[in-house]
């Protein structure tokens, strides 16, 4: 396929305002690729090269992309910038020099997608002195001899701002429909994707080798599974007759997850975070103590991070262990406060894949190449037949200061990238108020005024994420409660990934002063949940949704270990909802 045949599908995707048209342009777009260009363009079209755990991702400086704009059309990077202060998009910038210098230049070279794919991959991949002339060059040479569409593309794709608002449920839909002419076959192209993190894989799995292909992908070393991910219930009661009266009950620590890659004879080990970044330098202890103290060859397991005192037996809190997540001095700190990985799963071993096999088959595995001492060691767990048990556990959980736990059913295999019953958290913070946290979706702004009369931040418009509809819908406005330090942050961000008009996977009926692409997620405290017709979350047949009384925000800023598609669900904002009214009867 020409890129010039691609940018004409983006440019068709920017203007749609509904997930189902955007669903048909992408299967058309898949229709064309040929064998091999699947991949890149199912990378692309997420604005990157790679999946998140190959940590390539592009975002070139402004600056060097006007002055490659400038070269290609025979201006200087000076007029490029005053430009693109008045569009505000370098891309529309481009395009326009495109179209001006269009005269002067010679006829356009029919880029393919995977020639720019490569030179793409070049300018990530350059580093050290003088590369940025040469990311430049490459710049260049793409630019001046496409088109003025393809300039507006390349450019944005460049600077890491391609923002085309697809989601990974909308491509796995589109390649469904484009390789077996029908949208049922996307539940198992999304189990396969949660079992290597690789959408671009999983698209070349369905183009070249089909459905079969698609259904023998079996979990591979250095390619990070989707994680499984906790139900809640307000009650022992309820969890235990969930699990038909017999359950493994774990302690829930408030740490980071890491999800440990070992390949002892090669001597390397990666560590994954929660949505697929890697964590490795972050966590230098815990990636020495695989090599030594796990008894395996070839292993994949999981746990939880944190900040722990053996000699005192005290669990540290949060915001302690997450210091790790910073660039220097992060030796001293694997000295002064190493953490401990509290293992509570295995996904794979020695040449065997895990996923299928019961809970109790992995945990007895994890067991056997694991010490309870070790820097690396099982989480705690008792099993429980009743609810008097799991909340004897629950309080003494509690009370070495950790958030509660989770009942885990013992005949369950691994249920990769979904929340499923198989896990269920309960929490400290369920018994009272709505005092449990919600993840949510920033999906446009607000200006307010400042004190020197000038317009400036405002507010937030945030979402939760409707997984049934790959929709984000609209929860609460957020107005107060910012620091002038998270408000800047929160300005320049957002200012980046704005977009003209709401994007095609927000429902909202509220509108903002600006939308922004649903990316960032912050974690908010809010008094109640009530019934609303302002908002979209969960709307009834009578367009009343759900919505957040006195919301604040609580996290430091934005939660980069989240992505959009991990926020809070919708389902889950009507099981709150349950449950804050359950609490409330039984104060009563
Ligand atoms: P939440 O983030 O509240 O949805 O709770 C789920 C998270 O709890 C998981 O993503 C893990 O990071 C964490 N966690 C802590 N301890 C455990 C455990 N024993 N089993 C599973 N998850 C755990």
């Amino acid at each position: 396929m020409l890129f010039s045949e691609l940018s004409k599908y983006y440019e068709k995707l920017e203007g749609t305002s509904s997930r189902l048209s955007m669903i048909d342009i992408l299967t058309e777009m898949f229709k064309m690729a040929k064998e091999g260009e699947v991949t890149p363009i199912v990378y692309m079209t997420q604005g990157s090269l790679a999946p998140s755990f190959k940590s390539l991702q592009m975002g070139l400086a402004e600056k060097f992309a006007a002055e490659a704009i400038g070269m290609s059309a025979g201006r200087s990077k000076e007029e490029v910038l005053k430009e693109y202060k008045k569009s505000g998009d370098m891309g529309l910038t481009a395009e326009e020099f495109a179209k001006k210098a269009r005269i002067k230049r010679m006829k356009s070279e029919h880029f393919s997608v995977s020639d720019v794919f490569e030179r793409m991959l070049k300018i990530a991949k350059t580093s050290g002195q003088g590369s940025q002339d040469t990311k430049i060059k490459h710049l260049v040479v793409l630019l001046s001899s496409s088109e003025p569409l393809d300039n507006k593309y390349l450019i944005r794709f460049a600077l890491g701002q391609l923002r085309l608002g697809v989601g990974d449920a909308t491509i796995l839909e589109a390649l469904s429909s484009a390789f077996t002419g029908s949208r049922d076959f996307k539940a198992e192209l999304e189990d396969a994707y949660n079992k290597c993190g690789d959408l671009g894989k999983v698209g070349d799995l369905i183009a070249r080798k089909g459905e079969r292909g698609v259904k023998g992908l079996k979990v591979e070393l250095f390619s990070p599974v989707r994680p499984a991910l906790a139900e809640r219930l307000p009650t022992s009661e309820q969890i235990l007759e969930k699990m038909h009266g017999r359950c493994a009950v774990e302690s829930k620590y408030d740490g980071l997850r890491a999800q440990l890659h070992i390949d002892r004879k090669n001597r390397r080990v990666e560590i994954f975070s929660r949505n697929l970044e890697v964590l490795t330098p972050m966590l230098p202890e815990i990636a020495r103590a695989a090599l030594h103290e796990v008894k395996a060859d070839e292993a994949i397991i999981e746990g939880e991070a944190i900040a722990y005192n053996d000699s005192t037996g005290e669990f540290r809190p949060f915001q302690e262990t997450i210091q790790r997540k910073r660039k220097h001095g992060i030796e001293e700190m694997s000295e002064t406060m190493p953490l401990t990985l509290f293992a509570f799963d295995i996904m794979y071993l020695d040449g065997e894949d895990y996923l299928d096999r019961s809970y109790e088959e992995r945990r007895r595995k994890l067991e056997s190449i694991i010490t309870p001492k070790g820097r690396i060691r099982p989480s705690d767990k008792i099993v429980a037949t009743t609810a008097k048990e799991i909340d004897t556990y629950f309080e003494n959980m509690v009370g070495d200061g950790l958030e509660g736990i989770v009942a885990k059913d013992l005949g369950a295999r691994y249920v990769a990238g979904a929340r499923k019953f198989s896990w269920i958290k309960l929490k400290r913070s369920y018994r009272g108020e709505l005092s449990d946290t919600l993840d949510l979706v920033i999906v446009g702004y607000y200006l307010g005024r400042g004190q020197r009369a000038e317009f400036r931040f405002g507010g937030l418009l945030t979402a939760v994420y409707n997984e049934k509809r790959d929709m984000f819908e609209t929860i609460t406005r957020i107005g107060t409660g910012f620091s002038e330090k998270m408000m800047t942050e929160l300005e320049q961000r957002l200012s980046r990934i704005k977009v003209k008009n709401r994007p095609a996977r927000v429902d909202a009926v509220v509108d903002a002063d600006f939308w922004v692409e649903p990316r960032f997620v912050i974690t908010v405290r809010a008094d109640e949940i009530t019934k609303s017709p302002m908002h979209t979350c969960g709307k009834d047949s009578t367009d009343t949704g759900y919505a957040l009384r006195f919301p604040r925000i609580i996290s430091d800023g934005v939660r980069d270990d989240k992505s959009p598609e991990d926020a809070t669900t919708t389902k889950e904002v009507i099981e709150m909802y349950g449950m804050q009214k359950r609490t409330r009867l039984g104060e009563k």
